[in-house]
Formats: structure tokens, sequence, C-alpha cells
């Protein structure tokens, strides 16, 4: 495996590599990984003879009095899980080299941007989407992994890529779950014993909601309340929505169409997110 820290080295290993045929799959990261991030690259090593692994904590995607400055970081650890799950690249660019001074130009995205994190978090997606943009034009990949557990990140970067022409294919990897349920996530590291015992309400209030939606429940508010009672023990409930797959708009009854419910809350001052989808054929 290559560690390569800047813009120019990264292309000329990737255009030799390229010209020996291999197909360039692609995991852009935040970095202190877990399975989660794991199984991307998994996902990737099965379709691609190369992988590219990016660790960037994005400064551009975060609030002012969001985690930026907290968020966890081990990159010893973080090279050497890389090594072992058979990456071929990991880049590591730092902030000056993804934004040179004078930067000023960002990808807008629009609806799908709007609701659940987006109405939280302003200016989030648009620092995603510019860097998903920037490191897609920098690694130039085939394919790109992206976890189904930032569902919205999911479907932002799949409308660029198709209204910015970006010649990659998207692959969504399913969320990777500790045995409990909870989802995996790097955040859950602040989480003391007795928060990561309440965060466990929001896997199980989603499932709970699954269970019935399987058991044949097609109402939206039957199936948002299964979930909520779960919800309560949470310190703040940002959203919990039940949204349509494709357009993220709020999801009708009785569904007919697949649905995502979604949840974002506070445990302590921990933000977790979370989501299911309810899988329908379509109509
Ligand atoms: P992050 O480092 O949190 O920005 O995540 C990098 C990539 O890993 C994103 O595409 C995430 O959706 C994905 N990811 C994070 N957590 C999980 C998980 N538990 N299961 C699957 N993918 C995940």
């Amino acid at each position: 495996m290559q560690t390569i820290v800047t813009v120019s080295e990264l292309r000329q290993t990737l255009t030799q590599a390229r010209r020996a045929g291999g197909r360039v799959g692609f995991v852009p990261t935040m970095g202190y990984l877990h399975d989660g991030h794991l199984a991307l690259v998994a996902a990737s090593r099965a379709q691609c003879e190369v992988t590219v692994v990016s660790i960037f904590v994005n400064p551009t995607q975060f609030g002012p009095n969001e985690d930026l400055s907290t968020y966890p970081r081990d990159f010893l650890r973080d090279e050497t899980l890389c090594r072992d799950a058979g990456v071929t690249v990991l880049f590591a660019p730092d902030a000056q080299e993804v934004y040179p001074s004078q930067f000023e130009t960002y990808v807008e995205s629009g609806e799908l941007a709007k609701p659940l994190c987006g109405a939280f978090r302003p200016g989030h997606f648009r620092g995603v989407a510019t860097v998903v943009c920037k490191l897609f034009n920098m690694v130039q990949p085939d394919v790109a992994f992206f976890g189904q557990k930032d569902f919205q990140q999911c479907a932002v970067v799949r409308r660029m890529a198709i209204d910015l022409n970006l010649p990659i294919e998207i692959i969504t990897v399913p969320t990777v779950r500790e045995p409990d349920g909870l989802a995996m996530s790097s955040r859950n590291r602040y989480l003391s014993e007795e928060e990561r015992r309440r965060a466990l309400a929001i896997s199980r209030g989603l499932l709970a909601a699954v269970d019935e939606f399987r058991s044949g429940e097609r109402d939206v508010e039957k199936l948002v309340a299964i979930a909520k009672r779960h919800l309560e023990v949470v310190d703040r409930l940002q959203y919990l929505e039940l949204v349509d797959g494709d357009t993220l708009k709020a999801a009708h009854s009785p569904l007919r169409r697949t649905a995502a419910l979604c949840a974002a809350a506070y445990v302590g001052s921990t933000r977790l997110i979370d989501n299911v989808m309810l899988a329908l054929p379509s109509p």
C-alpha cells in the first residue's frame, strides 16, 4: 500500500494503474476507521483492481458549532487497517492541498439537500458535495462506494454525479451495525457507557418499525410512532421522518413506494444518525 498526500503524486500513481487496465474503486472517508468503512473497502476490492481510500476531515462540511476540532483521529491505526484490508492507495491530503488559498468555488445541491440533516446543518451538503466532487476529480475513479448509513449523502452524491456528468458509478453499501444493532460510526467513541446504552434506542426504534412494516403496516404515522416510543430516552430527537426513498420528500399513507425512515438524535452531546429502508416494489 502506498500512502500519498499530494494530488500530483496521486495522479501519477493512478495513471500508471489505469494504463495497466485496472478499474479504480474509491472510498472517501474522514478516518477513524471501523468495520463500516472496511465494508466499503471490501466492496471496492470485489469489483476493482485498485482501491483508493481517502482520509480527509473536511472542514467545509462542519458548522461553526460542530465537532471539527474534536473529530476523532488516529492516522497510524487507520493506515494499518487499510494496509491489512488490501487497500492499494491511501490518500491523506492536508487542508491546504484540498482548499488552496483563495478557494471560492462550491457545488450547490438542490432539493435533496434541504430536508433531514440539511434542515439542521446549514451548508453541510454544500461542503459534502464540494469535497466529494473535488476528490472525484483528484482520484478519477471508475466506481465510488458510500454507506447507506448516510442515506441523504448517498442521494446528494448520486444526483451530483448525474447532474455534473461525472463518469463514475456510485454504489451504496448497507449499514454495518454493532452486534446489538447500533450503527457503526466514528462518533460512537464520544459516548460514555451509559450514553452508549441509550444510543441503542435509535436502531431499536427503527428496526421495530421495520418489523411492523414487514408484518404489513403501511401507515406512515403508525410506523413513525412505533420508532418514536423507543426514541424517548435520547436527549434530543432532531428528526424522525419517513421519506420517499428517491425524492426524500415526506412519505404518504399508505406507503406504495420504497421509503426511508431516518433519525437524527443527540445522546449527551453526540449527534447520531441512522436510517432503515422500507422496501416496496416499484408500482
Ligand atoms: P465518514 O468517515 O463517517 O465520513 O464515512 C465515510 C463513508 O463510510 C461514508 O460513505 C459513510 O456512509 C460510510 N459509513 C460510515 N459508517 C458506516 C456504517 N456503519 N456502515 C456502512 N458504511 C458506513
